[in-house]
């Protein structure tokens, strides 16, 4: 059965600039829009929008044109909505990368994207400069990300925020369909990292979709939203930065997630909704220190980008006397698909689908299966991405003729149209919401002497409420699998790959990776195998 959720009332008609600064809830100019959550310093609205526009101007100076890709590599700070906003107007790409970065993997989206220019913060500057010579980019591209200069690398404020501002790119209806906005990076179903094309009309859609099914959810007078999930995933892009400035509700932002400064600024600020992942659930369930803080302000936490239990849901709604709502999305649906109304919150559940969009539950034959069964879940409607950059046949693979992406995590629709994650059959790992791709770190380790073969797989690991990454490997006939050999393994890949990447899963020695007559490795009996493990021990 196609399911077919009710239909979009509006739907926008420009570009993502034009949409998100048609000002709805007429803000002032004036209010605070990006608000620093340690040192308290912020952008109003007036400033995020004119500073966009002075950034869209110095792009234009410095030769960026319509359709360029520029790479911002940062945590998050409060200038990241100019950039994002200012290469948008300009009519280029932004294309946004995870400052735990290595110089190869920053190589990687530089070269897929053909990334013209980089910013980069202190932090992330030395792998930036290292990625851009190997991406023949030149040093005169790369920015900083700051007000200062470092090591000849001049800050973006001094080069591309230009005195005057410069009016958007304009564009119609069906430009703003066609038009990438944003290359996010995902893995899908299957492979390595693929750069994500969401088009203009994308964002925009998932914002007006959000605004009609969670009506009066918001009081843009009071409420405060947190900003700490990372600005370069998708769920912080939309969700946090579009979704604060389309709305006008201001965004208390930290660069990174550490649990102290987390609940100070909540407390400080008086944040009142607060996205964020099931990891960070489990803090706010156990930690001691949370009962420290004042968190009475705080309305709802919003949980997305993994599961979340019924169980961790409960616990932290009546811990702390708050609302805990659960979403769900991928990269490639802009992100969001499904979000409860507050209304009608059933713990353990993503809600309902959101308006303009239809779906279907599946079988392995693709057939629709009865309402209340599991199958895969696939989804239509103007969230859906355009497609992987430079690869089509990746992309045929994910979205059908009919429109469909499937997404590769199988769900369930009860008859009251609400819908459940229960599984995932793509590859995919998620440790604490960032996204590990399997085909990855198997490559990796297959330049290894000593592994012969090798399997990832994502182990869970309740006590974090996360995934971890573990390697099943056939070792060349010899070597000894010992504790040595796999704490090697383990060193030599948290050298070569981001933080999240690292196999905290641990190593298991195998005789043979299962894998079907064609070749492909049967990760679900090494899943099995690792149910098994965790039984016994
Ligand atoms: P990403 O593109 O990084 O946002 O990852 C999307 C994937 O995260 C989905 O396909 C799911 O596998 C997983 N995911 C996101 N939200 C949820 C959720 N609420 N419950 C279960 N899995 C989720």
């Amino acid at each position: 059965m196609v399911f077919v959720a009710e239909p979009l009332t509006s739907m926008p008609q420009v570009g993502i600039w034009h949409y998100v600064f048609s000002n709805p809830n007429n803000i002032s100019l004036d209010k605070p829009l990006m608000i620093d959550g340690i040192t308290g310093n912020h952008l109003t609205y007036g400033q995020v929008k004119s500073n966009s526009l002075r950034f869209r101007a110095g792009l234009h100076k410095f030769g960026f044109k319509k359709g360029d890709a520029l790479c911002l590599f940062s945590q998050n700070k409060v200038d990241y909505a100019v950039v994002m906003f200012g290469t948008v107007a300009a009519g280029g790409a932004l294309t946004p990368a995870n400052p735990a970065y290595t110089a190869k993997e920053l190589q990687y989206q530089l070269e897929q994207t053909k990334s013209k220019i980089v910013i980069a913060s202190a932090e992330t500057l030395a792998v930036a400069l290292e990625a851009a010579k190997l991406a023949g980019i030149p040093k005169s591209n790369v920015f900083l990300f700051d007000d200062r200069e470092i090591d000849g690398v001049q800050p973006y404020t001094k080069v591309l925020l230009a005195d005057q501002e410069m009016e958007a790119v304009e564009y119609t209806y069906e430009e703003a369909c066609s038009t990438i906005a944003y290359l996010c990076f995902s893995s899908g179903t299957t492979g390595r990292s693929k750069g994500v094309m969401t088009s203009h009309m994308n964002i925009a859609s998932n914002l007006t979709q959000l605004s009609q099914h969670t009506k009066g959810t918001v009081d843009v007078a009071t409420d405060r939203y947190l900003g700490v999930l990372p600005f370069y995933h998708i769920y912080g892009l939309t969700c946090m930065i579009h979704l604060a400035a389309f709305q006008g509700t201001p965004l208390v932002v930290l660069p990174r997630f550490e649990l102290a400064s987390f609940l100070n600024a909540i407390a400080t600020h008086r944040v009142t909704f607060c996205h964020i992942v099931p990891p960070i659930f489990i803090l706010l369930a156990k930690d001691p220190s949370v009962t420290k803080y004042d968190l009475s302000c705080v309305r709802y936490f919003w949980s997305g980008a993994a599961p979340l239990s019924k169980e961790l849901s409960e616990a932290v709604a009546q811990r702390l006397n708050v609302g805990v709502l659960q979403g769900y999305g991928m990269t490639e649906s802009s992100p969001v698909s499904h979000t409860p109304i507050l209304s009608n919150i059933i713990n353990g559940s993503i809600g309902e689908l959101l308006p303009g969009m239809k779906a279907r539950i599946v079988d392995e034959s693709g057939k629709d299966v009865a309402p209340g069964e599991r199958g895969e879940l696939w989804m239509a409607g103007p969230n859906i991405m355009l497609g992987y950059l430079n690869m089509p046949d990746a992309t045929a693979e994910t979205i059908d003729k009919d429109g469909y992406l499937h997404t590769g995590d199988v769900a369930i629709m009860t008859e009251d149209k609400q819908w459940y994650i229960v599984d995932r059959v793509k590859e995919l790992i998620k440790y604490k919401g960032f996204q590990v791709a399997p085909a990855e770190l198997e490559a990796l380790l297959l330049t290894y002497e000593n592994v012969a073969d090798c399997a990832i797989i994502g182990v869970y690991d309740p006590s974090q409420a996360t995934e971890l990454p573990r390697a099943y490997i056939k070792l060349v006939l010899g070597v000894e699998a010992s504790d040595a050999t796999a704490k090697a393994i383990i060193d030599s890949v948290a050298k070569s790959v981001a933080n999240h990447k690292k196999l905290r899963g641990g190593v298991r020695f195998i005789a043979e990776i299962p894998k079907s007559a064609a070749g492909k490795i049967l990760r679900k009996e090494l899943r099995e195998l690792a149910n098994q493990e965790m039984k016994a021990s």
